[in-house]
């Protein structure tokens, strides 16, 4: 059974700059990264960036990256963690390849894909519901298209593919604000769809008015993500949302266990917060596993 001085679960910002950072530091110890994607999480799905003062896209921020990490000398593996035990020593890490141990562990696996909690949501996966406004926006070109969520990303998704289609409809469960003069947004909960060959039209109800009827052949879904560490022991401390509680150092509850980037409780969901989470778990997660950094 391989033996790491560090895993690292999860490859998108935060887990690939813990990688660069961790393999940097530690030199002649070993690091591993497990993403059951194969690396760059959130970014692959996104187009421009903003916030980060530089003009460039999710791919090209996930190649920089992943190019880091493997220079320093961090291995990227591709496999599904299923499981997350404590040992006399340190962690074992089952994968649905391999099973691993390491002295120390960094979650870093970010947050699953929402749902609307209707019991048909699975007919319209990618026949009408989307999690992807960059990969997906283009083909509805032209089209009135909704986007359901109601944090700032959602919004400059709106914002973005209002460019792109004739009209976007943003329904959120918060106080409507004005978004832009191309943006109608509605107070409301997404109660049906419907559909026959795909998506056709959605049901809105708002409080105790009558339900509204919308057609449109898609819904870009930025409402209801949550972290997905089920793998995970029950004894991890998780806030009301199922984000993972750290110190001030990210460490969990749990000895030589650290959660980094959007996965944890209180991170503030940007990319440059992630990837200074990363690194800071790294020096943690070296110190608690004996090594200086
Ligand atoms: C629509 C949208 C637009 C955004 N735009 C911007 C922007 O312009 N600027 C900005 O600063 N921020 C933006 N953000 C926020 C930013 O993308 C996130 O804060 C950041 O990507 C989070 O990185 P992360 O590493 O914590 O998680 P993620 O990027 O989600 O990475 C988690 C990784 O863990 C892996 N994983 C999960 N479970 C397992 C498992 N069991 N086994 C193995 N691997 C696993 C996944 O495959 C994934 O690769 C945006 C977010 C959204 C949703």
């Amino acid at each position: 059974m391989p033996h790491w001085t560090l895993v690292i679960i999860g490859g998108g910002a935060a887990g690939l700059s813990a990688a660069a950072a961790a393999a940097a530091a530690a030199s002649g110890q070993s690091c591993l990264l497990i993403d059951r994607m194969g690396g760059g999480g959130e970014l692959m799905n996104l187009g421009t960036l903003h916030d980060l003062g530089e003009d460039l896209t999710g791919p090209d921020l996930m190649a920089r990256l992943q190019e880091d990490a493997m220079t320093a000398g961090a291995e990227l593996g591709l496999a599904e963690v299923t499981g997350l035990a404590r040992t006399s020593t340190g962690w074992c890490i089952e994968t649905d390849d391999e099973t691993h141990t390491a002295a120390a562990v960094i979650l870093a696996t970010g947050l699953a894909p929402g749902t609307l909690g209707l019991s048909n949501e699975a007919e319209f996966e990618g026949m009408g519901l989307s999690h992807c406004a960059a990969c997906d926006g283009p083909l509805y070109a032209g089209q009135a298209v909704v986007v359901a969520g109601a944090d700032r990303w959602a919004v400059q998704e709106a914002v973005e593919l209002a460019a792109a289609t004739c009209r976007v409809t943003l329904i959120t469960q918060n106080e409507p604000v004005p978004v832009a003069d191309t943006v109608t947004v509605i107070a409301g909960r997404i109660t049906a769809l419907e559909g026959a060959n795909g998506l056709d039209s959605i049901t809105v109800q708002t409080g105790s008015a009558p339900a509204q009827r919308i057609e449109t052949p898609v819904v870009f879904l930025q409402t209801g993500r949550r972290p997905a560490v089920d793998f995970a022991p029950p004894a991890l401390a998780r806030d009301a949302d199922g984000r993972l509680i750290t110190d001030g150092s990210l460490r969990t509850n749990l000895p030589g266990l650290f959660a980094a980037g959007d996965t944890r409780a209180g991170a503030s969901r940007t990319l440059a917060a992630a990837m200074a989470d990363g690194r800071l778990a790294a020096e943690s997660a070296l110190s608690a596993a004996g090594l200086k950094t």
